[in-house]
């Protein structure tokens, strides 16, 4: 499939992938709108890819294999010590398990940076450019030779209405490409949400045992009943820099209302609410870990709910849907940077074998629904083991762990994605 015009709605992680794929099949015209008008790379929260979905990316192309980086080898799940027990004279919780971690993290705007830098630079870039309609024009798709005009899709953005062969829908959780392709599928809320932060890693000298009492390598997820804790450090957005970064896994707070936009942006969580945040941890946060999250400045903190949706369809004539447009999985998975690409990567290798757009539209659809839904359950699974039917900590030791890890994933193999062969 060579040729023809494309429009990306959404320029983030699977815009981005979705651009560079089209580009590389020979479409002629690729335009990403984004609906952000500039500074994309500091959007400033951590992510982190397992080291062999990373390497196959690197393989398929989509990633350079020198994408600035943080190694973490080793996963320790901790909780508070017992009364009498203590939490360690470094205050850092008693040891649950040291679990195996082959896992990058990585700042979202560095990782964004990368995909964007190897972007052909014949991709058309627009910020500021917010889609409000997409759908698609009447048509036939045997094109001109069935005597009507080929099918297309439209968008408006602002300037009007835009007519392309294939718009691409990856403009994340609430899509307006989604909404024209599979109206009825809606995110639907998990039941709790994630306090998240992060600042420049220099500050954690201001903790007792600084920034020494915790390992570079290690990826810390704190216990507690009711939630985690899941810290591990990202690379600044400069060179040579390091930031902490949190997600903090709790109730719903009773002031939180999910009618709307429900993400509170960075800066905007008032001083009651961050108290609140604070006295979540050092109620049930070993103080290390506590004094990690209190130190956060206000512009760093911010929340967001969790959900869950698995788009049952992913095409409808030439409109198509990727990345979190298509599927949100809850972040346990670590898998989500991961998924979008791969989605990315299933459209390039549909559209090298097909013949025409509808031929494409049908094998990417066929691949990637189910892979979407799969991860989608796994998520579900984890999130009721280890927040909201978490087990009793205190009774958890390491070969309690395994089995309880080894249930969860019952031989999913979906853990920070699935393997790329199996998308072809
Ligand atoms: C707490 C948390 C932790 C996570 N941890 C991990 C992890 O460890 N590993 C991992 O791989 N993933 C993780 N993820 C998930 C990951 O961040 C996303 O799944 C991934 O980045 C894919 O995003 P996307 O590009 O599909 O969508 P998004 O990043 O949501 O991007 C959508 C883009 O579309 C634009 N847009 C939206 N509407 C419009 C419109 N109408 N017109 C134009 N533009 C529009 C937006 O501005 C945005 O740039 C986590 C997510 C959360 C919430």
């Amino acid at each position: 499939m060579r040729g023809g015009s494309v429009a990306v709605v959404g320029g983030s992680i699977a815009g981005s992938a979705f651009a560079g794929a089209a580009a590389r099949l020979g479409a002629e015209r690729v335009v990403v709108l984004e609906r952000s008008p500039g500074h994309l790379e500091d959007r400033g929260v951590g992510l982190c890819t397992h080291n062999d979905r990373f390497d196959e990316l690197v393989r398929a192309g989509h990633l350079d294999a020198d994408t600035r980086r943080h190694r973490l080898a080793v996963r320790r799940w901790v909780t508070r010590g017992a009364a009498g027990e203590g939490d360690g004279p470094d205050g850092c919780g008693r040891l649950l398990w040291a679990q195996p971690f082959p896992f990058h993290s990585h700042h979202w705007g560095v990782l964004w940076q990368a995909l964007r830098e190897r972007m052909p630079e014949r991709v058309e870039f627009r910020l500021g450019a917010t889609v409000t309609a997409v759908g698609n024009t009447r048509g036939n798709d045997d094109g001109p030779a069935g005597g009507d005009a080929p099918a297309r899709a439209w968008v408006e953005a602002g300037s009007g209405r835009e007519e392309y062969d294939l718009v691409i829908g990856s403009d994340g959780y609430r899509s307006v490409v989604r909404a024209a392709v599979c109206p009825q599928a809606e995110p639907a809320y998990a039941g709790y949400v994630c306090w998240r932060g992060s600042y420049d890693a220099a500050l954690l000298a201001e903790l007792p045992g600084g920034a020494a009492a915790w390992p570079e390598e290690h990826c810390i997820t704190a216990c507690y009943p009711g939630g985690q804790v899941v810290i591990y450090r990202i690379p600044g957005v400069e060179p040579g820099r390091t930031q902490v970064n949190w997600v903090f896994y709790a109730p719903t707070p009773a002031w939180l209302r999910l009618d709307g936009p429900t993400s509170i942006p960075a800066g905007s969580l008032s001083d009651a609410r961050l108290d609140e945040l604070r006295q979540l941890a050092e109620r049930h946060l070993p103080p290390y870990w506590a004094g990690l999250v209190t130190l956060t400045p206000r512009e760093r903190t911010f929340l967001q709910p969790i959900y869950d949706l698995a788009a049952p369809r992913r095409t409808a004539g030439r409109l198509l849907i990727g990345g979190d447009a298509a599927t949100v999985v809850r972040p346990h998975n670590t898998s989500g940077a991961v998924k979008a690409m791969q989605d990315a990567h299933a459209f390039e290798l549909a559209g090298r074998e097909a013949r025409s757009w509808p031929e494409l539209l049908a094998a990417y659809d066929r691949e990637r629904t189910a892979a979407g839904r799969e991860l989608v359950e796994l998520g579900r699974t984890l999130g009721r083991a280890q927040v909201t039917g978490a087990p009793d900590w205190s009774g958890m030791d390491e070969p309690a762990m395994t089995a309880w890890w080894r249930q969860q994933l019952a031989g999913s193999g979906g853990f920070g994605g699935h393997a790329l062969d199996r998308t072809g």
